[in-house]
């Protein structure tokens, strides 16, 4: 069991725990920052060119980045412990013998390896994952023609014919930013209707370069090395057709990670935390949120980062305030 309580447990070392770590650090406040990995969604990009600051730069060398200046604020003299490599599984109230005596805690945080720790405030940064292709090959092609971000890898795809999986506004909204560059794209969407806002698929529609497909199951990503082609199969008709496409870039939703959290703090319909967007504050008293595993409208590293920070601020306030 563990013997101290923390002012603060930051759990996550994407953009936005990188950020809050060290905020939280400048503003002395007693922390454990817990993450399973560095960097994030993006340390799978080849480059990242819109990371303020730095004109580019791979996901490995922001994960790198994260680290140096995480650790840098942390270690002896500091008010900032690092714990890397650990998930986190469980955040329970603490019980009532902990919180009324010395220790004074509110939380206790679980992790994997058999971790407890106990803490006053909670900052969860955990982000999400994409929602994955399932289709013959998809696995084998990621990153190698088939990727899950238009803003990051469409450059890549300059004059190449690709297409598009999904029909929600991440869906058009991917293939809108593809016209820019791409000779050519194909929305495929597996039911009859789009779920994206009508102005924006009127618009992207209009585009001659543009077509989209409704109805049709994905049945198999074709290529060796590369993307070269797709299958997919009309719902109505049962018949199959195959692309040659170079990219395909999927749209299917994302999973927040946020399982080990919903006992404590309400979830929206997609499981994200819900939080007032003025201070990053969940519904649970004592517990923050920021960056991709909340209800926040738009994902990108600088949004997350400013919104861990925005919540640090909360956080330090409300420490203070007591
Ligand atoms: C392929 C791809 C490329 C992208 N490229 C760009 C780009 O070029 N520019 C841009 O601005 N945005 C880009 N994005 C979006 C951007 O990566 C996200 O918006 C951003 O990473 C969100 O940051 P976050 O800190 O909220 O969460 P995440 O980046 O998802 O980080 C979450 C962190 O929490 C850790 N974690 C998760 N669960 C647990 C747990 N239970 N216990 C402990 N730790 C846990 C993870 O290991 C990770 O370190 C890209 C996204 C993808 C998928």
């Amino acid at each position: 069991m563990a013997h101290m309580t923390y002012d603060l447990i930051i759990i996550g070392g994407g953009p936005a725990g990188s950020a809050a770590a060290v905020y939280a650090s400048r503003k002395r406040l007693q922390t454990l920052f817990i993450t399973a990995e560095w960097g994030g969604q993006s340390v799978v990009s080849e480059q990242i060119f819109n990371w303020i600051g730095t004109a580019s730069l791979s996901g490995n060398e922001l994960a790198q980045n994260f680290k140096k200046h995480v650790t840098a604020n942390a270690g002896a003299g500091q008010t900032l412990e690092v714990k890397e490599g650990e998930k986190v599984t469980a955040i329970e109230t603490a019980p009532k013998a902990l919180s009324d005596s010395a220790l004074g805690a509110v939380f206790s945080v679980k992790t994997e390896s058999g971790g407890e720790f106990l803490t006053k405030n909670i900052l969860i940064a955990t982000g999400s994952g994409r929602r994955k292709l399932e289709a013959k090959n998809a696995d084998k092609l990621e990153h190698k023609g088939l990727t899950y971000c238009a803003s990051c890898d469409g450059p890549l795809f300059a004059d190449m014919d690709v297409v598009v999986i999904g029909g929600g506004n991440a869906g058009f909204e991917s293939a809108s930013q593809l016209l820019a560059y791409c000779k050519s794209v194909m929305l495929l969407h597996r039911s009859d209707t789009f779920r994206a806002d009508e102005v924006t698929v009127e618009k992207v529609l209009k585009n001659p370069k543009m077509q989209a497909i409704k109805n049709v199951d994905i049945l198999e990503v074709k290529g060796d090395k590369f993307v070269e082609g797709i299958v997919y199969k009309d719902k109505a008709t049962g018949k199959e057709t195959e692309l040659k496409v170079s990219g395909i870039f999927v749209e299917i939703g994302q999973i927040p990670n946020t399982d080990f959290a919903k006992s404590i703090v309400p979830l929206d319909e997609y499981g994200r935390i819900k939080i007032n967007p003025l201070n990053q504050k969940t519904e649970t008293v004592g517990i923050w949120a920021a960056g991709d595993c909340t209800d926040v409208l738009y994902h990108q590293n600088n949004i997350a980062a400013g919104d861990a920070v925005r919540a640090l601020e909360d956080i330090y306030l409300a420490i203070h305030a007591k």
